[in-house]
């Protein structure tokens, strides 16, 4: 089994065509517990010809056993891997800790949440239907037929790498594709470990294949392979861009879950600790390196103050520290690029003139690479920590003294992945969130997601949606097939 200890260092290797393979180069790179600071695992270290071999694998299988089998089996297999991911969360949850540095509470918590995206496309997959087409020309009848768009190649970001992968997986196993998966340099062991499960489980050797490498070389392969049909990604809005380019150079279909800035609105009619609570939800939880932080307070003037009171109480009470600790709130930053990052937009904020109600600075109490929740004041809808995604534990608030207003500075982005609007005005509420340009909008409430709700941005903030019915159809072909019915023949030079 992979993720043995050897020594100091955790092992993993490749998973391609049911076996934990070494990179053809035979190198390996190790990852780091940003908690700890050190090493803790040992990754094969993959190139384009591991790409290559999954890509092959992959075909093999969809030609293969998978290719032939009904919905129905589909479903069954889905079912055993819900069950299996269920039977082994505590391990897969620990092993994201040790990359992420993301609290093992959250993680637990996705990963004794993640089978329900099984059970519930594997409700779809014997479900997956064309349609009868009622002729024009009475000579031909007409039916659809849904097919699996093919292999698909998903490319995953460091944070909530399981989830993630599931948004993409889940549908691509109940549409009856096979699956290439890279995923981040950063974090990349879990999958390793869960595509082993799911084959234990009863997932068909080359279904999941896991390349992993160092150098994003490996993803660009995978993103510009001829042998994919299709590319899920999620990531960062600028690696995005280049993943689709690279796809439609192929002709291939692609689904981009990209980045956001997203907004919370809060009425001064809100109930003001809920709105704290939901804020602190939006961008304090996970060290706010999640697509969704709300990351941007938009809050009226007469209720400015008293709220950003509450955020900040509450964001100086957060107790940061070991993420696998039960009372822990908030880890270190997952890596040290991302943490240098953090910094430089927290100094760029200082330099345009930018106020810290708290936070703003390194915890120089804990070292590592920890930060201090911070809410930024004093900023303006031109401010760059309004303008762009910072990927961390930062709150920007802003105001505004009428609804339209509050829209036009919410929309005032080019990410549109998700918002929330706080009011006990129910007009109010359905009003806002209908003009709010953003894949999803919570009202009263943040950071909730569902497998059976369509998950995605527009904008800047991606291309197509994750979860949901009509996620599966984003991994199928629809086909038409035209009958003949009377057995003659007809004039060859017109069109039928
Ligand atoms: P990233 O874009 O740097 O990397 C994402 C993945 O792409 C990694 O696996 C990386 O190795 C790979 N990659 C890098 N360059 C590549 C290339 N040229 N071709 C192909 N693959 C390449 O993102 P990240 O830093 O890992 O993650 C953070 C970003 O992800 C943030 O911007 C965040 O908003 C976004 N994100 C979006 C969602 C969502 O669902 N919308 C969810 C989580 C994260």
């Amino acid at each position: 089994m992979t993720g043995q200890s050897t020594g100091a260092l955790e092992e993993f290797g490749m998973f391609i065509g049911g076996r934990s393979v070494g990179a053809a180069s035979g190198r390996a790179f190790e990852s780091q517990n940003p908690y700890t600071g050190t090493s803790w695992a040992q990754l094969a270290d993959g190139g384009p010809a591991d790409v290559d071999a999954a890509v092959a694998s992959a075909r093999a299988a969809l030609d293969g056993e998978w290719g032939a089998m009904t919905g129905f089996e589909r479903a069954a297999i889905l079912r055993r891997c819900g069950d299996a991911i269920a039977a082994n969360a505590e391990r897969l949850a620990r092993l994201e800790v040790n990359d992420s540095g993301k609290l093992l509470r959250e993680m637990r918590g996705q990963l004794v949440g993640l089978p329900q995206w099984y059970y519930y496309f594997s409700g779809l997959a014997d479900k997956i239907e064309g349609r009868t087409v009622p002729p024009v020309n009475p000579n031909y009848f007409g039916y659809t037929v849904r097919e699996p768009v093919g292999v698909v190649g998903a490319i995953t970001p460091w944070n909530s790498p399981l989830l993630l992968l599931t948004f993409k997986l889940a549908p691509a196993l109940a549409a009856g594709c096979t699956m290439v998966v890279k995923p981040s340099e950063h974090a990349p062991a879990s999958t390793v470990a869960f595509a082993e499960v799911l084959h234990e489980a009863g997932l068909p050797a080359g279904v999941l294949n896991v390349v992993t490498g160092w150098d994003r070389s490996t993803g660009e392969a995978l993103a510009h392979h001829p042998g994919v049909d299709k590319i899920a990604f999620t990531g960062s809005t600028a690696t995005g861009t280049a993943v689709a380019q690279a796809a439609v150079a192929n002709v291939n279909r692609v689904t981009l879950e990209l980045g956001g800035k997203s907004p919370q609105i809060v009425f001064p009619d809100a109930d003001l600790d809920a709105a704290a609570n939901g804020l602190v939800a939006g961008v304090f939880a996970a060290t706010g390196q999640t697509c969704m932080a709300g990351s941007r307070l938009i809050v009226h003037a007469d209720v400015h103050d008293a709220l950003v009171e509450k955020v900040v109480a509450r964001a100086n009470a957060i107790r940061l520290g070991d993420p696998t600790e039960a009372d822990t709130e908030m880890g270190p930053v997952a890596n040290r690029p991302q943490y240098e990052k953090v910094l430089g937009y927290l100094r760029g904020a200082a330099d345009e003139g930018a106020v810290f109600a708290c936070g703003g600075e390194p915890d120089a109490e804990r070292g590592g690479l920890f930060v201090k929740p911070t809410v930024v004041t004093n900023v303006t809808p031109e401010s760059t920590i309004v303008r762009e995604e910072v990927f961390g534990p930062v709150l920007a608030a802003y105001t505004f003294t009428d609804e339209d207003e509050a829209l036009k500075l919410a929309n005032d982005t080019p990410y549109g992945l998700a918002g929330a609007v706080w009011t006990k005005d129910v007009h109010r509420a359905h009003r806002v969130a209908g003009k709010l340009r953003a894949g999803t909008v919570w009202i009263n409430a943040y950071r909730v997601i569902a497998p059976n709700m369509p998950f995605g941005g527009v904008g800047a903030s991606g291309i197509g949606r994750e979860n949901g019915v009509d996620a599966v159809h984003e991994y199928t072909e629809n086909k038409s097939v035209f009958v003949e019915l009377t057995g003659g023949t007809r004039d060859p030079f017109q069109l039928g």
